[in-house]
C-alpha cells in the first residue's frame, strides 16, 4: 500500500461513498491513501450505529494522516413508492388502464395504492408516473385528489415498493421526511461537515434545511428533479454546494438531456462560486470489474475538463467489489487530463469574470500574479471559507493553500477545487501570517526553497469578508 503524499497535485476533488465494502478503519485508510479527500455516509441504507461507527473511523485516518477530511451525510429525501400486491408482483401491459390511490389494500392487475395525496394533489391528466427507474411508465388520463387512472405506456411488470419518479410535477413535499429529521438530528449529533438534501426542488427546501441545519453543517443540494434544474439559480444561491445527481436526473428527464444540463450546471455553479460535485455510475462497470469501461475513462475526464470541484463514486465504493481500485482508477484519470495542455485551457476558456468587490479583486489579482512571476501556490486566509471559495473560482493552474483556524473550515473546503486546507491556530500580525503561510507550504511540499508563493489576506485581521492584501513571498528567504 502506498500512503498518500501529504499535499496531492490533484485539482478535482474526489468522493468515495462507504458502505458494506467499506467499513473498517483499514479500509478507509486504504481509499484515503489512494484518493479520496471526501467520504460519504448514504442515509438511504445502513443503521446509525454504522455510521456513527464509519465517522469515527474517518476521524482515526484523519488524525493518523494529519489532514482534515471532509463527511458528507447524505440524506434519502421524499423518495416515493408504491405500496404492495397481494402476489407481490402483477403483470402489466401496454395499453391497458391502471389506477394508483390511497387504499391500503394490497393491489392487483387493475390498481395499486400510492401512499402519497401530495401526488394525487400536484398531477393532472397528461403527466408521467415513472415507476422502478422508469421501466414501468404510467400516463395520467384522470385525477382527483385522492386517485390518478392511468394508462401504461411501457413497461410489463410491477412489484411491491417500487419507486415513483413524478418528473412533470413540483409536488408540495417538504424535502425532509420524518426519517430525513431523525437521521439529520444523529448525523448532526455525530458531527458530520456536509449534509446532502435530495429531491430538492426550490431554494425554499433548502431554507428549510438551514433552518434545521444552521451553521452546524453545510448545505449540498442535490440536483436530481427537472423542477431543481428549473430553479437552479436560486438554489444556487442558498445552498453551499450542489451535486449533479445523475442517478435519478437521469431517470427523470431523458438521457439526451443529462449531459447538456451537467455542462449548465458545472457552468452556472463556476459562475455562483460554489462547490459542484459530479455524482452516479462514473465508473459503474468497477461494481464488479478490476478496470473501467473506455467510456467510463471518459466520463470521468469530461467532468474534470469542465472544472468541477469534485468527482463521486457510490456503490463502486460503498457495495462494489473492488472499492481502492476504483478511487485508484479516479485519481489516474483526474491526474493525467489535469496534466494535458488543454485542461487550463478548457478552465480559463470558462474563466468567470470578478465580482465588483475588493476580495475578488484581490483574489483575480493573485491568479493573475501567480502566472506572470511563475509562483508554486496561492495562499488564504479564511474563518468561514469565503475567500478560499472566492480563489477556488478562479480556477488557478497552482494549488490554493487554505489556512483557517477553525477545523470545521479546513474540513469543509477539502471538497473544493485546487484547495489544500490547513488547520493552524490563528496568526495576530501581517508577518507572522506571511511566515506561516511560506512555512507551511514548505512543510508540506508545495514550495522549495528559491519559489514563491502569492498570500492574500484582510488586514485587520478578525473581520471576515475584507481580503485587501496581496503579498508575494520567497520560501527559504
Ligand atoms: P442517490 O443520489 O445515490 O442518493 O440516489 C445520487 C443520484 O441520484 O445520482
Ligand atoms: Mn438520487
Amino acid at each position: 500500500m502506498t500512503l498518500a503524499p501529504v499535499h496531492r497535485n490533484r485539482q478535482t476533488k474526489i468522493i468515495a461513498t462507504l458502505g458494506p465494502a467499506s467499513s473498517s478503519r483499514e479500509k478507509i485508510r486504504a481509499l484515503f491513501d489512494a484518493g479520496a479527500d471526501v467520504f460519504r455516509l448514504n442515509f438511504s441504507h445502513g443503521s446509525h450505529d454504522d455510521h456513527r461507527a464509519r465517522l469515527a473511523a474517518i476521524r482515526e485516518v484523519e488524525a493518523e494522516a494529519g489532514r482534515p477530511i471532509a463527511v458528507i451525510a447524505d440524506l434519502q429525501g421524499p423518495k416515493l413508492r408504491v405500496g404492495v400486491f397481494t402476489k407481490g408482483a402483477v403483470d402489466l401491459q401496454a395499453g391497458q388502464a391502471f389506477r394508483l390511490d390511497l387504499d391500503p389494500a394490497p393491489g392487483d392487475g387493475a390498481r395499486v395504492q400510492l401512499p402519497h395525496p401530495e401526488i394525487f394533489a400536484a398531477l393532472e391528466t397528461g403527466n408521467e408516473l415513472l415507476c422502478d427507474d422508469g421501466k414501468v411508465r404510467l400516463r395520467v388520463t384522470a385525477c382527483g385528489k385522492d386517485y390518478a387512472d392511468t394508462v401504461v405506456v411501457a413497461g410489463t411488470r410491477l412489484s411491491d415498493r417500487k419507486g415513483v419518479n413524478v418528473p412533470d410535477a413540483v409536488l408540495g413535499l417538504s424535502p425532509l421526511t420524518d426519517k430525513d429529521r431523525a437521521d439529520l438530528a444523529a448525523a448532526l449529533d455525530m458531527g458530520v461537515d456536509w449534509v446532502a438534501l435530495s429531491f430538492v426542488q426550490r431554494a425554499e427546501d433548502v431554507a428549510e434545511a438551514r433552518g434545521l441545519i444552521g451553521n452546524r453543517a453545510a448545505i449540498i443540494a442535490k440536483l436530481e428533479k427537472p423542477a431543481a434544474v428549473k430553479n437552479l439559480l436560486p438554489i444556487l444561491e442558498l445552498a453551499d454546494a450542489v451535486m449533479v445527481a445523475r442517478g435519478d436526473l437521469g431517470v427523470e428527464m431523458p438521457p439526451e438531456d443529462v449531459p447538456r444540463t451537467q455542462k449548465m450546471i458545472l457552468r452556472e455553479a463556476r459562475r455562483a462560486g460554489k462547490p459542484v460535485i459530479v455524482a452516479t455510475q462514473m465508473l459503474e462497470s468497477m461494481v464488479a470489474a478490476p478496470a473501467p469501461t473506455r467510456a467510463e475513462a471518459s466520463d470521468v475526464a469530461t467532468a474534470v475538463y469542465d472544472g468541477a470541484d469534485a468527482i463521486m463514486l457510490s456503490a463502486e465504493s460503498a457495495s462494489g467489489q473492488y472499492p481502492v481500485e476504483a478511487v485508484t482508477i479516479m485519481d489516474r484519470i483526474a491526474s493525467h487530463t489535469q496534466s494535458d495542455l488543454g485542461y487550463h485551457a478548457a478552465l480559463d476558456a470558462q474563466h468567470q469574470p470578478p465580482k465588483n468587490t475588493g476580495a475578488d479583486a484581490i483574489t483575480s489579482a493573485a491568479k493573475q500574479v501567480a502566472e506572470t512571476i511563475g509562483a508554486v501556490a496561492i495562499a488564504t486566509y479564511t474563518t468561514s471559507g469565503s475567500t478560499t471559495l472566492r480563489a477556488a473560482r478562479e480556477r488557478p493552474q497552482i494549488p490554493i493553500l487554505c489556512l483557517t483556524s477553525r477545523l470545521e473550515t479546513a474540513r469543509r473546503m477539502t471538497l473544493s477545487f485546487g484547495v489544500h486546507a490547513v488547520h493552524n491556530a490563528d496568526v495576530t500580525s501581517f508577518s507572522e501570517m506571511v511566515g506561516k503561510a511560506v512555512a507551511i507550504a514548505m512543510r508540506d511540499g508545495l514550495v522549495q526553497p528559491g519559489q514563491s508563493i502569492v498570500v492574500t489576506a484582510g488586514v485587520p485581521f478578525g473581520t471576515p469578508g475584507t481580503t485587501n492584501v496581496l503579498r508575494i513571498a520567497v520560501a527559504g528567504e
